[in-house]
């Protein structure tokens, strides 16, 4: 069975709420959100569907660039190839548009390959789990994420984690070392017994992550994650050397050779899976592997994807075994989501949908509404 049809849907979802990182806003609630969806059609009219999510403020990736990456270059690779050869398709995807740093547009692909393994699922009547033979998987606990340059705001929303049931709080500091200690202390008076993950995205001086360490440790925190600059592989092996908080690497860590990087250098005790970063479920899954072999923690975090890509996430986290509350934040940002039934969030828990592949179904209406103004390219 052959692949007929690659297409892109460029698309603004509207936001409940502005979020922002050390690098600067990567969600504008008066702009609302740039996700694109990929749609594969197989040669008897199956469809499967993928979701990018990129952010300018996070890596290279654009709207623009997924949609004109996905239109000019992975879909006439694809086109005529065989829909159940997902590795082929992969390597289809790496040899069309090389890798460097990254895999090359890696968010892109990432879309596309969660098409594929979504068309297989639904051919097959096959959730993702039982393609990889594991038992399903119907709810995933979710991290809060604190977000917000004020001690007060942070203690009010660490009291809400808590109140509305969630198991881990996600911090996200890395802009002013004295600040970012006085907002994590204030979380940590309201929620300091959940799972703590703090993530600097990059925002450090080897100086600066040294105080904030020695800080973090006093205060309990269970990982901080990516403090140095994405290249930095001998200042977290350092930074991990002077103390024992645990480094996880998000940035630093897009393909297998910087999982075995970071193995190398012992420069890290976690590693941030993500979905779209590691260009699919077929990369990610191997990324995760071999760290997992090397003795190294994972943790699973996303990009802010609406529900195909969170669904799509849950199934692989779940695969790769990963137990501490995940950061899949969509329904916390996204004020619409256009699939038939949205996934929704209970006592800090998604609830992921049954069904064939991530078990989500696109509404063509909505998406039509939600279609970005322009082409997107
Ligand atoms: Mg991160």
């Amino acid at each position: 069975m052959k692949i007929v049809q690659v297409e892109a849907f460029p698309l603004c979802l509207p936001m409940k709420r502005d979020f922002a990182i050390s690098g600067g806003k990567v969600g504008d609630r008066a702009k609302g959100a740039p996700h694109v969806y990929v749609r594969i059609t197989d040669e008897e009219g199956y469809t499967g569907w993928g979701e990018a999510r990129p952010s300018h403020r996070w890596s290279e990736e654009t709207l623009e660039t997924v949609v004109t990456t996905v239109r000019n270059y992975l879909a006439p690779a694809l086109a005529g190839q065989e829909v159940e050869d997902v590795e082929g398709a992969s390597r289809q995807m790496q040899g069309e548009i090389r890798g460097g740093m990254t895999l090359g547009q890696p968010i892109a692909k990432a879309a596309v390959d969660t098409a594929l393994h979504d068309l297989i699922g639904k051919r097959r009547g096959q959730s993702l789990a039982q393609i990889w033979l594991r038992r399903p998987c119907f709810t995933i606990p979710l991290s809060y994420l604190i977000s917000t340059r004020s001690p007060e705001e942070a203690a009010k929303l660490a009291r809400q984690a808590k109140e509305e049931g969630y198991r881990g709080v996600d911090v996200k500091i890395g802009s002013d070392p004295r600040r970012d200690v006085e907002i994590v202390e204030a979380v940590r008076g309201e929620a300091g017994d959940l799972f703590f993950r703090v993530d600097a995205n990059q925002g450090y001086t080897l100086s600066q992550a040294r105080y904030v360490v020695r800080e973090l440790v006093r205060l309990g925190v269970d990982v901080l994650e990516q403090p140095l600059a994405a290249h930095d592989w001998t200042g977290h092996a350092a930074l991990r050397r002077q103390s024992d908080l645990p480094i996880a690497l998000d940035e630093s860590v897009w393909t297998a050779g910087h999982v075995m990087q970071a193995i190398r250098l012992e420069a890290c005790d976690m590693v941030v899976v993500k979905l779209t970063k590691m260009g699919g479920l077929q990369e990610a899954k191997r990324c995760g592997e071999i760290a997992a072999a090397a003795g190294l923690q994972l943790l699973g975090g996303g990009l802010t994807e609406s529900s195909i890509g969170l669904a799509a996430s849950a199934h692989l986290f779940h695969e790769l075994g990963i137990d501490t509350p995940v950061d899949l934040n969509g329904p916390f940002f996204l004020a619409e989501d256009p699939v038939r039934e949205p996934i929704i969030v209970q006592n800090g828990e998604a609830l992921l949908p049954a069904g064939p592949g991530h078990g989500c179904t696109v509404e063509m209406k909505a998406l039509k509404k939600l279609a970005w103004s322009g082409d997107g390219t």
